[in-house]
């Protein structure tokens, strides 16, 4: 699951890409709007955390020309405190949902965790196939109840995948969801990482479906 952080306040931007890297997230940061827009679409993200006041061309404009130019990536908007023209300037604008200035991180997060689960159709926080669960909210995955231990990206994959259960995914949709902008990517270490989580998960919860992609299938279905 990737994230694009919009904040044009340094030390907010970074705790915030901070905070989303520690919770199993790849993240790309803009400090201005012309940035953000042009990120916006031309990268795939699960979900946008975008302030309204930014330098160059403000969020509320971004937003607008995100949704008119068809792009439905769940977006967060970060409004100034007790200004209630924001929220409701921010919701009718296209957004999903909004946290006011000063937030705690944990509601950031829990907010972008319910708007990511929403649009990917999962209903429960917890992600469940057969014996597997991954918890987005501990960044943690268990099988038959034992804790599995993933590297990020190992954890990235799989969790796009339990997002997207019964879905085939190609190797090129889950490249875009697991690295940041600035990380090198190379389609060929998706495969790596799937031959990893099957010898950790067992061969059977990832099915290759020949030339299209990965799908999770729950064993002996
Ligand atoms: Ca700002």
């Amino acid at each position: 699951m990737r994230v694009l952080v919009v904040e044009d306040e340094a030390l907010l931007a970074q705790q915030l890409a901070s905070a989303l890297g520690e919770a199993g997230y790849a993240v790309d940061c803009a400090a201005d709007g012309e940035r953000a827009d042009f990120l916006g679409q031309t990268e795939r993200y699960d979900a946008v955390v975008l302030d309204l006041g930014l330098p160059k061309v403000d969020g509320l404009t971004i937003l607008r020309r995100w949704r008119d130019a068809g792009l439905a990536v769940p977006v967060l908007v970060l409004t100034a405190r007790g200004s209630w023209h924001e929220k409701v300037q921010g919701i009718d604008g296209g957004a999903d949902d909004y946290v006011a200035k000063p937030f705690r991180i944990e509601e950031v997060l829990a907010r972008l965790r319910a708007l990511i689960r929403r649009a990917s159709g999962q209903l429960t926080p917890e992600l469940r196939c057969g014996a597997l669960a991954l918890d987005p909210r501990a960044a943690k995955v268990t099988l038959n109840g034992a804790a599995v231990r993933l590297t990020s990206h190992e954890f990235r994959v799989l969790s796009y995948l339990m997002h997207h259960r019964g879905r085939v995914v190609s190797q090129t949709e889950l490249t875009e969801h697991i690295y940041a902008q600035s990380a090198d990517r190379d389609s060929n270490t998706v495969e790596v990482f799937i031959a990893r989580l099957r010898r950790k998960l067992g061969a059977s919860f990832i099915e290759t479906v020949r030339g299209l992609g990965y799908r999770i299938v729950e064993p002996n279905e």
